[in-house]
């Protein structure tokens, strides 16, 4: 059997004019030139046997930032999430995490394939469940039920909207995992995001989280990188797949220099993808046809069924025009803002779909 991939539209045919506003993803950022800067002036080592000051000085800023004692770099959000996975499951237990999250349906399956784990998905508006929730879910502890060791959330939660936990459902949740003896997993793709918008600083958001990482490749606009971070036990614990999986890296600070550029640059500046996200819904919102979803960060997700168009169809459209979204089911759109969208850019969007959707 052959995996077919479907590609974003229109990204590669010559026939269609050039981007204009690409609000596919906030992964499609590229690196700025001062961040390339960054990079080149890497001071870089061995990272596999510690001897890479660039990858160390991102590490220690990131414990730092989340309130962990150690931290890992990696390639990409994705390993961040298998690698936790690996090191805080052991094959047939059960991980509680939503329906919707990124570990479910966007990993290629990789808590089955590598660690062996389960994933029970649970049910709650936005890309959030409550405690109660999670304690409904919880199995009797019997020979013959599958041990349930992990759970997962994630901030802000991407395909619940890009939405914001509040602090005191998340701890409630963690907690409760907690006092099952359950361990908590953070996937922190857009944690900078929910910061920002927020207020609530990354250490508060983590602080009853055993791991959480950080995506730079989103909103933050380094080309790859992730860092996971969590105790001194777990990091090294997590070393050994790192090790396992060939994410062992030799000169990847000149990566890292990327990432600790953005944590420096492109945090504070996330408020603005935050308010062309708000202005953007505003703009579609007075679109006859659509509903849009209150955007809390950088992700504006819309239906389309009152236009009669599906999500592919009305992208397909826009397109034409230099504007790419991306979409999310049937009659469900998303528009993500980042760095290289700017108010022309939304304005551009807006004036798409208007057109586009008319008559
Ligand atoms: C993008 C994303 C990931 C995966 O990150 P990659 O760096 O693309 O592997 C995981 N979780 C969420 C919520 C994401 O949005």
């Amino acid at each position: 059997m052959s995996a077919s991939v479907r590609m974003a539209p229109g990204r590669i045919d010559p026939s269609l004019p050039p981007l204009r506003a690409n609000l596919y993803s906030d992964t499609q950022t590229k690196p700025s030139t001062a961040m390339k800067e960054a990079m080149m002036a890497a001071e870089v080592g061995d990272e596999q046997h510690g001897d890479d000051p660039a990858i160390q000085e991102l590490c220690d800023r990131m414990a730092a930032l989340t309130g962990k004692q150690a931290a890992m770099f990696l390639p990409s959000g994705t390993m961040c999430n298998q690698i936790a996975i690996l090191t805080h499951c052991r094959p047939g237990d059960e991980i509680l995490a939503h329906e919707l999250s990124h570990i479910v349906a966007n990993e290629g399956g990789g808590p089955g394939a590598l660690a062996g784990a389960v994933v029970l998905g649970l049910k709650g508006a936005r890309g959030q469940f409550d405690a109660e929730t999670m304690r409904a879910a919880l199995r009797e502890r019997r020979r013959n039920s599958p041990p349930q060791t992990l759970v997962e959330v994630e901030q802000t939660a991407n395909a619940g909207g890009g939405t914001v936990w509040p602090l005191d459902k998340l701890n409630a949740v963690l907690d409760a995992a907690h006092a099952e003896g359950m361990r908590t997993h953070m996937d922190g793709a857009r944690l900078m995001n929910a910061v920002v918008a927020s207020g609530v600083p990354a250490h508060e958001m983590a602080a009853h989280c055993d791991s959480v990482w950080l995506d730079f490749t989103k909103g933050l606009g380094a080309p790859l990188g992730a860092v996971l971070c969590g105790s001194e036990d777990f990091i090294d614990r997590a070393w050994r797949w790192k090790q396992r999986l060939g994410g062992a890296l030799r000169q990847g600070g000149i990566c890292a220099a990327a990432c600790t550029y953005a944590l420096d640059h492109n945090i504070a500046r996330l408020a603005e993808d935050h308010e062309n996200a708000r202005i953007l819904a505003r703009g579609l919102a007075q679109i006859p046809g659509l509903e849009v979803e209150a955007p809390e960060t950088n992700l504006v997700f819309f239906d389309t069924s009152g236009t009669g168009l599906t999500a592919d169809e009305l992208a397909a459209r826009v397109r034409t025009m230099g504007v790419q979204v991306s979409t999310a089911g049937k009659y469900r759109v998303r528009a993500c803002t980042h760095l290289d969208v700017d108010r022309a850019g939304i304005d551009l969007a807006i004036q798409a779909v208007r057109e586009k959707t008319r008559g």
